[in-house]
């Protein structure tokens, strides 16, 4: 089949998936099908505040094709981008760059840029004998993967503050309920002594409801409310890690799934948080809180009843003088829980 038509094929394909992992997946398919580079990668960037983070989510190595979940940023899979210097000076450069090996080979690096930052990055690895025309046609499927991406993100993120929306949220749960059931699945087969420290690493879900958020509507007006929100929003993405999750559940209730932690530190990474708005100085307004309910995923939840859970706990928060983290795990082994709130 000609390149041109064998190119639309794989264009078609791509454009027919609304799931990232299933859209890297096709553009492995795609590179593999019509360039065989000798290697090939797709990162997701994550933005740090001291170092910014690569996830390694799919392509092409000596081992073969490969296909990491998307949504779920394993560790492992995970490195800062300055362990590779061409990503780093893509990242710098903003634009294409390249390194030639001593074997003539070619290193690419394309950035896949939204708001001047790049979200993803593509590195591959071409023969020094590639020809000229097919780079065009490369260069063509790397920037049309580049534009379905940059509107699956605008899809997923919520307008305002810019985390992930209440409809990304239930896609995120529903792939971590997947890993939590698949864990718990690979512990209980192993045998005892290998399991991890009795495994008390959990995946948590948070839900934060800003206190008295009405009043500053009421006082200083909804512009000002909605600016508020948007600092909350820096706030979180400052103090938790690349690979926890946050959403914005809807009005001024975020949500936050951090990755396998154990008891511990999840209480630790809530109450860092609580802190750093409680020490934050909201320009004319001072002082601002929140009240955090969180509670442990387990294997065989649903979504409805970890919400529930995290709101029960969210709700004795509220109770019991706001500006606090309460889990629902403890107050329940307390016998401290009260009716649920409407
Ligand atoms: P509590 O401490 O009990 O949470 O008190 P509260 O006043 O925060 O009460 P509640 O959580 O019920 O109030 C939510 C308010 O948030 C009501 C609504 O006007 C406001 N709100 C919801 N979405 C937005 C938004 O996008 N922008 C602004 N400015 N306000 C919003
Ligand atoms: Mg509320
Ligand atoms: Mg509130």
């Amino acid at each position: 089949m000609p390149a041109m038509l064998q190119l639309i094929e794989h264009i078609i394909r791509i454009s027919s998936k609304r799931d990232r992992t299933e859209i890297t997946a096709a553009l492995v398919d795609a590179m593999q099908d019509l360039f065989n580079p000798r290697a090939f990668a797709v990162y997701r960037c994550y933005p740090g505040l001291k170092q910014s983070i690569v996830f390694r989510c799919a392509g092409l190595d000596a081992n073969g094709t490969f296909t990491h979940n998307a949504y779920l940023p394993e560790r492992r899979h995970c490195h800062p981008i300055d362990e590779n210097p061409l990503l780093l000076r893509c990242q710098s450069e903003g634009g294409i760059v390249r390194e030639t090996s001593a074997s003539g080979s070619d290193r690419l690096v394309f950035p896949i840029v939204a708001d001047e930052r790049a979200i993803y990055m593509i590195e591959i690895s071409l023969p020094a004998e590639f020809p000229a025309d097919r780079r065009v046609l490369l260069m063509g499927l790397v920037e049309y993967f580049g534009h379905h991406i940059s509107l699956l993100d605008y899809g997923e993120a919520d307008s305002l503050t810019g985390l992930a929306n209440r409809k990304t949220f239930d896609k995120h749960l529903f792939e971590i309920l997947g890993q939590t059931a698949s864990d718990e699945h690979r512990q209980n087969s192993a045998a005892p002594c290998r399991r991890r420290g009795g495994n008390n690493l959990h995946h948590w879900l948070a839900i934060c409801d800003v206190d008295h958020f009405k009043r500053i509507n009421d006082v200083h007006g909804h512009l000002t409310g909605d600016t508020v929100l948007i600092l909350l929003a820096q706030l979180m993405r400052d103090s938790f890690r690349y690979d926890d999750q946050l959403f914005r559940f809807g009005g001024e209730e975020f949500i936050i799934v951090l990755q396998p932690a154990s008891e511990e530190n999840a209480a630790r990474a809530f109450e860092r948080f609580r802190t750093s708005v409680q020490e934050h100085s909201f320009v004319d307004i001072g002082q601002v809180t929140l009240s955090v309910g969180y509670c442990r995923l387990l294997a065989d939840d649903t979504p409805t009843r970890i919400i529930d859970r995290a709101d029960a706990a969210l709700y004795w928060a509220k109770r019991n003088g706001r500006n606090r983290v309460a889990c629902y795990d403890t107050l329940a082994t307390a016998g401290a829980l009260l009716a649920r709130r409407q």
